[in-house]
């Protein structure tokens, strides 16, 4: 198993994102994962195993390439992607995602 520190901050196109745990998300808004794309920050429900946390990262990052990229899902067609990278990353590539970096 190779482990992944999940950093601060994230980089795509012009724009940095900060990726910040947000307790209470999903009992606030019914969400495990938003990106506050006026903020610039990509918040993360906590309190959850780190596979479904890893899951959620996927499918904010889809939402940013959405954006930078010109690319539209809909909500379960970016599931489906973030799973399917998942899949990739965490069953094939022996990848662990480390939330230690994450506050
Ligand atoms: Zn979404």
């Amino acid at each position: 198993m190779t482990k992944v520190k999940i950093p601060k901050e994230i980089k795509v196109g012009v724009y940095t994102y900060t990726i910040i745990f947000k307790p209470h998300l999903h009992a606030d808004f019914g969400v495990y994962g938003r990106l506050e794309g006026t903020r610039l920050t990509i918040e993360i429900e906590p309190d959850m195993p780190d596979s479904i946390k890893g899951v959620t990262l996927l499918h904010e990052l889809n939402h940013i390439c959405e954006n930078v990229f010109a690319v539209k899902l809909d909500e379960p067609s970016n599931d489906s992607m973030a799973h399917c990278v998942a899949e990739l990353l965490f069953n094939n590539l022996n990848i662990e995602f480390d939330w230690s970096l994450i506050t």
